[in-house]
């Protein structure tokens, strides 16, 4: 059966019929946003390749992650900028971290209201920039894997007795999450979970975040060890790794540049949880085109991060996170309509409510709506699990 029988637009001829059969949901829950905590600073430091993004100093943590508190999103990456480097990134696993005492400031400022989650590497605390312990080989340079493993479990085990709920190890060490979930578990911190850096490729979409990490390799690159653009199946085999080793959420990143790499991991995955980090590079080109009114930048971001939801992923790290919770709240979500009308609405003028003939708009689409708060839903067509993100049991901190 075909044309003229067939018709797909008969499905788009309203907002109400395209919201029904919408595939994919967004909703603020889906989001995580990044927040950089800069161990020497006095005040919020603007990154200048991420307009509206600033390192923040401690004491004021807090005050950043009230402020997305307020719209809508309540979970957090915490990544710090220490005041001192050294050799073997030893600020990284200190108590009185920076990190550590973001994540104390957090917890004691929020309670239970967010989820706490800490990037677990060691690039912004070694003076060389690497990822994990360097040693001379023959001949060059390179990042020993099995002597980093341990100090990846140290870090991981001071951020959860700081009170992070969630570790992220962002480091392409091989055997990186095995270690991490027996040193928490020999800690006591069963119920710690372990978001995976699982497939993260050498990209130069990170370029603005090393400048507001600082976190660029003195030497080399970290091609060594994170992954080839040029490769997709070998996601699948990282991704098994991470989940034989004991990760509870599985990550790709970036996320725009690898929306096919999301999709065949969460094919062959489809019952571990998905998060897509959409890195720097990805939110500054969308707001360098967006500052120059080359394009509708509400929109466009609303469309990339449902782009991401389409591929796959079930929770999406993303610096837009507090304005898309906005957007979502505040019903100016430009694809699709308010969630629910309370009673006693007025119906549209003209009456009809039906779509009509030619596909035109039956029904007026309401601008900023009060009670477009979204719902809910659990999942969309990717997101089935709707289990992902769960904070461990409070009581459960080692
Ligand atoms: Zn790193």
């Amino acid at each position: 059966m075909g044309f003229p029988t067939v018709r797909p637009r008969r499905l788009r001829s309203s907002q109400r019929l395209r919201d029904m059969v919408a595939e994919t949901d967004l909703g603020p829950e889906r989001l995580i946003a990044p927040i950089f905590v800069q161990e020497d600073a006095r005040e919020p430091v603007p990154v200048d390749a991420m307009p509206g993004v600033h390192r923040w100093p401690l004491g004021a943590v807090h005050e950043e992650a009230k402020r997305i508190l307020e719209e809508g999103v309540d979970k957090f990456l915490v990544f710090g900028i220490p005041a001192r480097k050294d050799e073997l990134g030893s600020e990284a696993y200190n108590p009185q971290g920076v990190v550590q005492r973001a994540v104390r400031e957090l917890r004691r400022e929020l309670g239970d209201r967010a989820t706490i989650m800490t990037d677990v590497c060691m690039c912004q605390y070694t003076t060389h920039g690497h990822c994990g312990i360097v040693a001379r080989g023959p001949g060059s340079w390179y990042v020993d894997n099995d002597a980093t493993l341990p100090y990846m479990g140290k870090i991981a085990v001071s951020h959860a007795e700081a009170g992070a709920d969630v570790v992220a190890p962002s480091s392409m060490m091989d055997g990186v999450v095995g270690q991490i979930r027996r040193s928490l578990d020999e800690a006591g911190f069963t119920n710690v979970l372990i978001m995976a850096y699982s497939v993260k490729y050498a990209s130069s979409f990170y370029g603005p975040f090393r400048e507001a990490a600082e976190s660029a390799p003195a030497f080399g690159d970290r091609r060594t060890y994170q992954m080839d653009p040029r490769n997709a199946a070998e996601a699948l085999k990282e991704a098994e790794l991470d989940v034989e080793e004991g990760a509870d959420i599985l990550m790709v990143k970036p996320a725009l540049p690898y929306l096919d790499v999301i999709r065949i991991v969460k094919d062959a995955f489809p019952h571990y949880p998905l998060a897509a980090y959409s890195v720097s590079g990805e939110y500054s080109m969308l707001r360098a085109a967006g500052e120059r009114g080359w394009l509708d930048e509400d929109r466009a971001l609303l469309e990339v991060l449902y782009s991401i939801r389409r591929a796959g992923a079930d929770a999406i790290i993303t610096y837009y996170a507090p304005r898309a919770a906005r957007l979502l709240r505040e019903g100016r979500n430009a694809f699709r309509g308010p969630r629910s009308h309370r009673g006693g609405q007025a119906p549209p003028p003209g009456g009809s409510q039906q779509p009509r003939e030619g596909g035109r708009e039956a029904e007026p689409v309401p601008r900023g709506g009060g009670q477009g708060r979204q719902a809910r839903h659990p999942g969309g067509r990717a997101g089935g699990l709707g289990h992902g993100l769960r904070a461990p049991h409070p009581g459960a901190r080692g």
